[in-house]
C-alpha cells in the first residue's frame, strides 16, 4: 500500500536531480511506509526526463509523470496531486531548497496530532536573495489581508496533505489554483513545522519576476474582487473632486473671468483616460478569468504516467 507520496514539479531541473535522489532517497525508505515519488516534468526542454528515468531503473519507487508542454509550478503540482495514490502527499521543490528531511517530521506530526494538512513555514530565509525575501515578505502581508489570519505565513508550497484533502481539491473545478492559499482556506485541521530554507542545490531559479507577478496576481483575482471595488471607490473619489473643480470654475466665471485652461484640461483629460482604460484593463483581467472558466480547457495535457501500464498492442489480422 502506498502511504506516502511525495510530488516533485521539474522544469529544467537536470542540474539537480542526482542530488536530489541521493538526499531524498534514504529518507523515504527509513520511513518504513510504502511510498512514491512522483516526478512531474513540466515540459522541460533539458534532460530532465531522461534522467529520472534513468533513475528510474534503480529505484523502482520513483514515478515519472510527463506534462506535454511548461504549464506553470501550480499546474504541475495539480498534475500530481490528481494522480497520487498515497493516503499523505507532499509536495516538495525538486532544488533541495525545502529539506527532504523535514518529511519526515512532517508526518510524525500528522499522525499523532491527527491533522489533514501540515505546512512547512520557512523559518529562516538568510540564504534567499535579499529581493526575494522582501518581495515575498509583500507577498505574505497582502494574502494574509485578502485571505485571512488562517493563512500561515511563509509558508509555500512545502507541505503534507492527507488523502481527505486531495479528494476535495480533486473535486474543485477551479482549473489551476494557488494551492498556497486554496488549502488553507478549506477549514481543513492544520499545523506546522518550521525550516531552513536552503540554497538551491544547482541550476538556476525557475521563477522569474514575470511568472512572480503572474503568480501575486492570480493569487489576488482569484481570492477576491477588491481591486474592482477599488475603482468604484476612485470613480467616487474622481466625482468629489471634479465637483470641487465644478464650483470653482463656476464661481470664477461668474465674477468675470475665465481661466486660461489650456494646460489644465489637457491633464485633466489625459489623467482621467489613463484612470479608465486601466479600469477597465482590471475588468478585463476578471472577465478574462470567467471566459477561462467557461471554456474550462485543461491546463495541461499529460503526455506519459510511468504508472500507468501501456495498452496492449493488438497484433494485426
Ligand atoms: N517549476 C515548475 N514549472 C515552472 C517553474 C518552476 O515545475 O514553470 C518547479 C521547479 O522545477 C521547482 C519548483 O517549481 O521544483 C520551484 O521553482 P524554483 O525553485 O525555481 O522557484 P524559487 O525557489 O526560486 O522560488
Ligand atoms: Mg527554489
Amino acid at each position: 500500500m502506498t502511504a506516502l507520496s511525495v510530488v516533485i514539479p521539474m522544469y529544467n531541473e537536470e542540474a539537480v536531480i542526482p542530488a536530489l535522489v541521493a538526499r531524498l532517497r534514504p529518507v523515504l525508505d527509513s520511513l518504513d511506509v510504502g511510498y512514491e515519488v512522483i516526478a512531474v516534468d513540466d515540459g522541460s526542454a533539458d534532460a530532465t526526463a531522461s534522467l529520472v528515468e534513468q533513475h528510474r531503473a534503480e529505484w523502482p519507487e520513483l514515478r515519472l509523470i510527463r506534462l506535454r508542454r511548461n504549464s506553470g509550478h501550480q499546474a504541475a503540482l495539480t498534475a500530481g496531486l490528481h494522480r497520487s495514490f498515497g493516503e499523505w502527499v507532499v509536495s516538495i521543490d525538486a532544488d533541495l531548497q525545502d529539506p527532504p528531511e523535514t518529511i519526515r517530521e512532517m508526518l510524525r506530526v500528522a499522525v499523532e496530532q491527527n491533522l489533514d494538512v501540515v505546512y512547512g513555514v520557512r523559518g529562516d530565509r538568510t540564504t534567499d536573495t535579499v529581493f526575494k525575501r522582501n518581495t515575498a515578505g509583500l507577498y505574505y502581508r497582502l494574502m494574509r489581508r485578502i485571505v485571512g489570519p488562517d493563512l500561515p505565513s511563509q509558508a509555500g508550497d512545502f507541505r503534507l496533505v492527507s488523502r481527505a484533502v486531495v479528494d476535495v481539491l480533486r473535486r474543485m473545478p477551479e482549473r489551476v489554483p494557488v494551492y498556497r492559499l486554496l488549502i488553507p482556506s478549506l477549514g481543513f485541521s492544520s499545523g506546522a513545522v518550521a525550516y531552513t530554507r536552503e540554497r538551491r542545490a544547482a541550476g538556476e531559479t525557475k521563477y522569474p519576476l514575470r511568472k512572480m507577478v503572474a503568480l501575486a496576481w492570480d493569487s489576488t483575482a482569484d481570492f477576491t474582487a477588491a481591486p474592482l471595488r477599488l475603482a468604484t471607490w476612485l470613480g467616487m473619489a474622481a466625482f468629489a473632486a471634479s465637483l470641487v473643480a465644478m464650483v470653482f470654475g463656476l464661481v470664477v466665471w461668474a465674477n468675470g473671468t475665465v481661466i486660461p485652461g489650456w494646460t489644465s484640461l489637457f491633464l485633466a483629460v489625459l489623467l482621467f483616460a489613463a484612470v479608465q482604460l486601466i479600469c477597465l484593463g482590471l475588468l478585463g483581467e476578471y472577465v478574462a478569468r470567467i471566459y477561462r472558466t467557461l471554456q474550462s480547457r485543461p491546463a495541461f495535457h499529460i503526455g506519459s504516467d510511468s504508472a500507468e501500464t501501456p495498452a496492449p498492442i493488438v497484433p494485426a489480422q
